[in-house]
């Protein structure tokens, strides 16, 4: 039961790291780059849909919705640029956004520090328009990895002091009787002063 939670969780830190790396980036772009992600969504309903991802300015927006425009290549494709779209108006959406303004964007269905949900068209299911803050998405992301550099250096910390009190780095247990084997859990440990072999800790 630990072990595919263990794999779970390795699998979870390293998408959120890879995540919060694109997040930073978009950030640093988004200060003089609009940057668009799109592909074709399954349709519902019959009617054709399409995944937008906008980042700019600070602020990613998802949407979900009807596409207006027929015979898109399939997969993912990105469009960047510094001058094609307004900056200004992007910003005046996210601020309009900001302010709560549901008149213009349709339904909110979520609003926490940083991040708004809100349904486009009620009529339409699964048309929806996500707006987060760069800065909410970085911290999101940065939790899990963050976790595990903490439990390095925490558990570097402790091995490094285990040695140094003659003790078995993996489990703790006083080595001083039996230097060359932990006799609790089996470890063989390196010390400085004698060539590392195998089956160091
Ligand atoms: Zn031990």
């Amino acid at each position: 039961m630990r072990r595919p939670l263990h794999i779970l969780l390795n699998l979870a830190t390293a998408l959120s790291l890879v995540l919060f790396v694109a997040t930073v980036a978009l950030w640093v772009r988004g200060r003089s780059t609009v940057d668009f992600l799109s592909r074709p969504a399954a349709a519902r309903g019959g009617e054709p849909r399409r995944v937008l991802i906008a980042a700019v300015g600070g602020v990613v927006r998802v949407t979900v919705g009807k596409d207006a425009l027929d015979a898109r290549p399939a997969g993912w494709r990105h469009r960047a640029s510094a001058d094609e779209f307004d900056v200004g108006l992007v910003r005046a959406t996210i601020a309009a956004a900001d302010a709560n303004d549901t008149d213009y964007l349709g339904v909110r269905l979520l609003a926490v520090p940083g991040v708004r949900v809100y349904s486009v068209d009620t009529r339409e299911p699964w048309t929806f328009q996500v707006f987060a803050r760069l800065w909410v998405v970085a911290l999101a992301t940065a939790v899990l990895p963050a976790r595990r550099l903490a439990g390095w250096l925490i558990g570097h910390r402790r091995r490094r002091r285990r040695r140094a009190a003659k003790r078995c780095p993996l489990c703790g247990y006083d080595l001083r009787a039996t230097p060359d084997r932990c006799p609790e859990c089996g470890a063989v440990p390196v010390s400085n002063d004698r060539a590392s072999g195998s089956g160091s800790v």
